[in-house]
Parts: structure tokens; sequence; C-alpha cells
């Protein structure tokens, strides 16, 4: 049923520089205001007119670029009132428990001003007060493909009004083994509804599933890693293994972190480094009272909800964590990275980047290189178009750059690696930019809808 993506991209027309060039209502207008949302971000402008068209979309973009906003405000427009259809009208599927709470969060915040209900419905959770949620009647489902699978077989969930659904970090939802239970999903979905697929990168099996359960996706690609990680200064120090602790502590008093997440390899690492780092701290006075927390996967769900909670919220001055925090969270008070252990994975090392310098705020984040690691540290370079700058600690001898395999095809010849153009087009249809709307409404089905139905071969609902 499925074609692939159109070649021409929305045609640029007007400079996208405020929501109220978006075909938006005033309630839409009046909550992002209150959240100081005032210029749509590349991929909220182009996004969001195809979304309020009702075309399907594959939408490459990082995290920290506003992508819950892009999806979440068309869909929002659109609901149908809860007296009106109490089932659940929009599902977002999302990779994590901790990416479901904060998707959820974020659409609670852009709903202000219009009775809306969201479920978020992530593993660790209470199964019955989910229940207890949808039964009351839902708009929106925002969870992880296990735990939303399990409802629609209990029939707890039923999809048969799903008109929109989100895939959202779909590359890390297929990473972590999340595809037949998509595929149940999509099967037991609506076929006359609106998809749209956002997504890092786009390896072949995303290609596939496109391919399979999208109508005439529209692609946007925002997908330069200087979105997310172009505002933070990015620093590497040469250090042996054993002098890593040390290290660390130097850099810490140089730096003095508003707030730190320091990125460790391993569960045991993290504690292990959690455990000394309170200890050795709590000698200088300049870290008195300083709180000192520690994620993994081993934590149970309660007590991750507690750490996130107290980092948003900054009460949290440090935290040493594996990459349970480095996908997707959003946390926009992180001040200082630190890749204690250099990351194995080139798209581990952005996502641990992109926690801090959010939505163009300042960052800075340290990678710790031993002599052994100079490749991984090429192989960074290469992925983010960017040489890190080389830092080091006044009195902490250096590992010598010879032994250091770190000299690379970039560092011998920068010319090889020129950083992308930024080429986002913040624009839309001169047509489409239209006044805004006294109340909320559902723009596309009326034409859009029965175009798709059509072409499905559909023509009932
Ligand atoms: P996301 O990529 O959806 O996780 O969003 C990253 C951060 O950007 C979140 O803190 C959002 O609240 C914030 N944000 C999203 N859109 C905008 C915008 N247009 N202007 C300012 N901040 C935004």
């Amino acid at each position: 049923m499925a074609t692939s993506p159109q070649d021409t991209p929305v045609e640029p027309a007007v400079e996208i520089e405020s929501f109220s060039q978006l075909d938006l209502s005033k309630i839409m207008l009046r909550a992002l205001k209150k959240l100081g949302y005032n210029t749509p971000s590349p991929i909220q402008a182009q996004v969001i007119p195809v979304a309020l068209e009702g075309s399907d979309i594959i939408g490459q973009a990082r995290t920290g670029t506003g992508k819950t906003a892009a999806f979440g405000i068309p869909i929002l427009e659109m609901l149908d009132p809860v007296s009106e259809c109490r089932n659940p009208q929009a599902m977002i599927l999302v990779p994590t428990r901790e990416l479901a709470e904060q998707v959820g969060q974020e659409i609670t915040r852009l709903a202000e001003g219009c009775k809306t209900s969201i479920t978020v419905l992530a593993g660790g959770k209470h199964m019955r007060r989910q229940i207890a949620q949808l039964q009351e009647g839902t708009q929106i489902v925002v969870g992880t493909p296990g735990r939303i699978y399990d409802h629609i077989k209990r029939q707890t969930f039923k999809t048969h009004d799903l008109w929109c659904i989100v895939l959202d970090e779909a590359d890390r939802m297929l990473d972590i083994g999340f595809r037949p239970a998509i595929e149940k999903i999509l099967r037991l979905c609506p076929k006359d509804r609106q998809t749209m697929l956002l997504s890092a990168t786009l390896p072949p099996e995303i290609q596939r599933l496109t391919e399979r359960y999208l109508v005439d996706p529209v692609r946007i690609n925002c997908s330069s890693t200087q979105v997310s990680v172009d505002a933070i200064e990015q620093r590497y120090i040469t250090v042996r293994p054993q002098d890593k602790l040390d290290t660390l502590i130097k850099l810490l008093k140089r730096e003095q972190p508003r707030q730190a997440i320091i990125f460790c390899r391993t569960k045991r690492g993290t504690d292990k480094l959690h455990r000394i780092l309170r200890e050795e701290l709590a000698v200088f006075p300049q870290f008195k009272g300083k709180k000192i927390e520690c994620i993994h996967g081993d934590l149970n769900q309660r007590d991750r909800d507690r750490v996130f909670t107290n980092l948003r919220d900054g009460s949290i001055d440090m935290l040493v964590a594996t990459d349970v925090v480095g996908r997707g969270i959003d946390v926009s008070t992180v001040s200082h990275i630190i890749n204690f252990d250099i990351p194995m994975d080139c798209d581990d090392y952005v996502h641990r980047v992109g926690r801090t310098g959010r939505m163009g705020r300042e960052g800075i984040a340290f990678t710790f290189v031993s002599a052994d690691e100079g490749p991984q540290l090429t192989a960074i370079e290469l992925n983010i178009n960017k040489l890190l700058q080389r830092d080091s600690l006044d009195d902490t001898a250096p590992v010598s750059v010879a032994s250091a395999p770190v000299d690379s095809a970039l560092r011998s010849d920068s010319t090889t690696a020129k950083p992308q153009e930024n080429s986002h087009a913040f624009s839309v249809n001169a047509e489409q930019a239209d006044s805004a709307n006294g109340k909320r409404k559902r723009l596309f089905p009326k034409r859009k809808l029965s175009e798709r139905l059509a072409r499905l071969g559909r023509a009932d609902r």
C-alpha cells in the first residue's frame, strides 16, 4: 500500500520567524508564548505545516531540536474533544520510559488552555492505573511499544479511532529490538491514518518500515549534527587510565560546573565512580553540600524517575551515568558533560554531548582519551565533522601525543572533513501562512483524508 518518499521537498516560500506565521489556533499561540517559544525550530517550521495538511512524514532530526513540539502541535490542533471521542486519537511510540514521560509532559505544556487528556503507557508503572486512565477516556497515548502492545492485546487500549501515529526516535526503537512489537501494533491500527516517523538516522531497516507502513511520506531532513552539538564547545583530554580519577577531580575543581553529567561505560564502573567521587570531593570546601547521584539501567523505575526529576529541577549537581540518560532526555540545565569513558559508538557521543547546549544554550563537553583510544576519538571527529580541541590540566602530565594514536586523517589534514552546511529551510508555502483561528480545529480530514482514502481504495469514514 505504501509508496516511496516524495523527493521534492516542501517548496520554501516564506521565512518562518514566528509561530503566528503557521496556521495555528489562538489557544496554541498563547500556550507557545507562555512557554517562551518565539521562533519555530527548523524541524518545527518544516513539519508543522506538512502535518497539518495530513501527509505522512519521515523527519530526520536528532533530539534537542524541538521535535516533540513539531509533531505535538499539529496533533493538539486536530484533536476532537474527549466528549466526542473517548478512545485514543493519537499514539506516540518512543523507545524509553523516561522519554515517554518527557514527551507526555511537553505535550501537556503545549495543551495549556484546552482541556486535553494524555496518558503515558510505559513499563515499570502500575498497569491498573493506566487501565483506569484509558477507561476514563483519553485523547493522546504516549508509550513504549512493549507496554502499548500489552494494552492492545488486553483490549484496554482500543485503536479503532486512532487517526495519527508517531514513531519517535525510530532508529533507537529498532536498535533495542522493538521492531516486532511496532509492526504488530501498526497492523492493529486503522489504515486511514496519518503516520509520522522521526529518526536521527535512516538505516535500511527504517526505510523498509516506512515503505510498508507510510503512504506518500514527505521527507524532511534536519539531520545535521550541528543542530544538536553546534553550540557546544567540545574538548578532549589525554589521560592515563590510572590518572582518570585525579584528572576528573582537577577538572571539576577548575570548571566548577553548574550541573554536570559524567558518563561511564558500565553499570559497575558508574556505581564505583559515584562512590569514590562522593568520598573524594567531600574534603574540598568548594564541593561541600553538592549533591552527587548516579543512574544506570539496574536502578528501579522509582529511583530513575526521582533522579530525573531532581536533575531537571536542578537539585542534583553531578550525575554519574551510563548511556541511559544519553538518549532523548531533555534536561536544559546541564552545563558540563564529561565522558569519563569515551563512548564506543559515535552516535552515543552525539547523544551524550547533546545533553548540554539544549536549544542553543551554552554547554561544554570533555572527553577523556587514553593512549589506546585514539581510533575512537578519530571516529567521533569524523562522524561530527569537527575536530575536538585539546585541553590539559596544568599540573597533569599529559600523555604524549606521539604515544597516543589520536592523530587522524582529520587532524593531519583538516580539509578531509569539512563541517556540513547547515541548510535548514525555515519556510512554508505562502498560502499556508494564514491567519490564526479562534479555536482548535482539525484542518486536514475533509480535504486530505478523503484523498488518502481514495488512494487506499477506501471511501468509507
Ligand atoms: P525536544 O527536541 O523536543 O526534546 O526539545 C528540546 C527542548 O527545546 C525542550 O526543552 C523544549 O521545551 C524546547 N523547545 C522546543 N521548541 C522550542 C522553541 N520553538 N523555542 C524554544 N524552545 C523550544
